[in-house]
Parts: C-alpha cells; structure tokens; sequence
C-alpha cells in the first residue's frame, strides 16, 4: 500500500474542501476503499474519514418521505422498522449483499459508490480504462461472464456490482450532495450513476470534492416488495442478475435490473407491459443489449428472474 496522510473531518463542508486537494479521497466504512488500496488499485495521498460528521440517522421528513443519513450502515438500513415496512425492497435487496460484518461497517454513501468487480479492473497488468485511461479494455475480447449486456460501450464493459442500488433505483432515491462552495445539490438516482462512453473512469455526476451526505425515499408507494438475486453461490457473491421489483395488485409496477449494466438498469416505458408479464417487459428493458459471447446467457437470465419475481408477487 502506498503511504498517505489521514484527517477526520468535522464538518461537511470542511471535508468536502479538503476532499479538491489532488489525491484525496473520503474515507467510510473502508470496505471498499481499502481493499482496493492494499492492491493498488485505489492510491489516494490523502484520506478524509467522514465518518463523525454525525450524517448516521434515519428521519422522517415533514412531506412523508425517509432521509437516510449518508454513513447509517446497510445493517442499520436493513433492519430499520419503517424501511422493513415502507420500502422492503431495500431491506431485501441490503441483505442479500455481502456478509453481515461487511454490512456492520458499509455505509450508504459507500455503497452507492463502490466500484467495479470487473476482474481486469483489479489487475493493475492488464489494460482498463475505468483504472488507467486510455489503455484499453481488456474484458473485450477477453472474460466477460459477469460483465454487462446492455449500456456499454467499445470502451468499458463493466456493471455497476450493488445490490442496495437496484432498489433505490425502484423507489427513485435522491442523492443529496454539498460542494466545497457549500451549496446543497438533490440528484435524482436515475441520473447518478453513468454510462461508461468513452470515460467509463468517470461513474457519477458528483463533482470534484462532493460529499453526499443524505439519500432521501419519496413518500410509499405500497404494493409488495420483491428483490430476487441470481448468483453463483447462496451468499457471499455479487449479482449475475438481480430483479427489484415493486408491484401493485391490479398487476401494474416498478422493475430495475442488477449485474446488466454501469448502473442499475430501469427503463420506465418497459413497465407498462407488467401485467403482460416478463417476456414483454424484457423485450422492452433488454431492446438494446449487447452481450458478449460469455454473457449471452444474462438476457434468458434477466427474463425468467423477472418472471420468477412476479409471480411471488403475485401470490404474495
Ligand atoms: C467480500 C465482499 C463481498 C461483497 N459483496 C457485496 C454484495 O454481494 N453486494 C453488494 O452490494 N456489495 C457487496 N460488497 C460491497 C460492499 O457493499 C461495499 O464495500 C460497501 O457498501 C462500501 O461501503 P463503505 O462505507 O465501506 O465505503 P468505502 O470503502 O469507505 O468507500 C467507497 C467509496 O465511496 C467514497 N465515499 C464514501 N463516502 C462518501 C461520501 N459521503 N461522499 C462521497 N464519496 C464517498 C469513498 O471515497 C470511496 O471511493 C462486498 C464487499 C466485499 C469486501
Ligand atoms: S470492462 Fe471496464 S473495468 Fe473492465 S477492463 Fe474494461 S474498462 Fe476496465
């Protein structure tokens, strides 16, 4: 690991500044951020640790909606009375990611970021341009099994690995931001997350130094709450598929998808085929997918998850 300098930051608009400096990156839970400096694919000169800022409360606000605090833990998330009730999509979709000490440290900001699990993206021999700009991918051409089938491109083709994002995609979260200039931003969840293009090293719209410190849900929408996850063994893996799915009883819904692209893939204009059934909802959601030789079989995959996840919702 290379050396850095560290600081706990008081205050968030203090920690954002501090975070313009070159080489400085705020600090969580380290579940992510560190693993990836201990093999050198993260190198920050500088750590921020954000975690006593005090942004670790879930509230009600006056319009009914929940404000996640940005450092409340997936397990304190997950177990949250009203979001077990209201939002149960998110508590499925938290536990079914990681291991129970993983999530006892990962914060909600942290996920929303967490990084790749492109095996090239982890491999500082190999050519990838999300690590290294302008070097190339080498999952073109090469191992893609668990890469992404739609919304890449001739430069990246990695996903987007987190559970907890399929659900906030669903529910339409908000990222609440401050800037170092310490104005307050709202991001719409759909517009977080990036398409790769042509700078798959740039992942979401936050600014140099932006610090998120809140993700808020809009008020229930009720219906019953499904999040269905595929992967190669029953715990401790990432999705090669995950369907979070949030439908009504006259068969209408929400429905975004895991492990397909660089961010948690929703097209609304698929949802108004849910009463058909999977099928036609797939063809809509998947229209434009790209797969690979290794990953064809992600498209049957995301179909018979989907159909899988209706009609529990169905008999729910
Ligand atoms: C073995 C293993 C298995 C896993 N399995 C799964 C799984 O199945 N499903 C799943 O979804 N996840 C899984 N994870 C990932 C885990 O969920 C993430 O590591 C965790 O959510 C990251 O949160 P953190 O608080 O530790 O983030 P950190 O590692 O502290 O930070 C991650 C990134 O976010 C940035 N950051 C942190 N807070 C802020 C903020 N407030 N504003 C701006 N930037 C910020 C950091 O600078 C860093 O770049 C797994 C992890 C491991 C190690
Ligand atoms: S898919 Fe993206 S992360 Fe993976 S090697 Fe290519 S550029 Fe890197």
């Amino acid at each position: 690991m290379k050396a850095f300098t560290y600081e706990r930051a008081k205050d968030p608009v203090a920690a954002a500044r501090a975070a313009t400096r070159p080489g400085a990156k705020f600090l969580a839970g380290g579940t992510n951020l560190l693993d990836l400096m201990k093999i050198e694919v993260e190198t920050p000169t500088h750590l921020i640790d954000v975690q006593d800022l005090g942004l670790d409360r879930i509230e009600k606000t006056s319009e009914g909606r929940l404000r996640i605090g940005a450092f409340v833990t997936n397990t304190a998330l997950a177990a949250d009375e009203r979001v077990r009730r209201d939002y149960g999509v998110l508590s499925r979709a938290i536990v079914a990611g990681a291991s129970g000490q993983l999530r006892n440290k990962a914060t909600t900001a942290g996920n929303l970021l967490q990084r790749t699990r492109c095996p090239y993206f982890y491999d500082t021999n190999m050519a990838c341009n999300k690590r290294k700009p302008g070097t190339g991918c080498s999952a073109i051409g090469g191992y893609s099994r668990q890469l992404a089938v739609v919304g890449s491109s001739n430069d990246c083709i990695a996903t987007n690995p987190s559970d907890m994002n399929v659900a906030m995609r669903v529910l339409d979260a908000v990222v609440e931001t401050v800037t170092p200039q310490g104005q307050m931003r709202a991001i719409p969840i759909a517009d977080f997350h990036r398409l790769p293009g042509n700078t798959p090293h740039v992942e979401t719209a936050l600014q140099p130094g932006e610090l998120i410190t809140a993700v808020t849900l809009p008020r229930p929408i009720g219906g019953t709450h499904v999040y269905e996850k595929v992967r190669d063994r029953a715990s401790y893996a990432f999705a090669l598929v995950s369907v979070a799915a949030v439908v009504q009883k006259d068969g209408s819904g929400r429905v975004a998808v895991g492990g397909v692209a660089h961010k948690p893939w929703r097209v609304e204009a698929a949802e108004a085929a849910m009463p058909q059934g999977a099928k036609a909802v797939t063809a809509t959601l998947l229209a434009d997918a790209r797969p690979t030789r290794d990953n064809a079989y992600k498209v049957p995959l995301v179909e018979r998850t989907l159909a899988a996840v209706i009609s529990q919702a169905r008999t729910a």
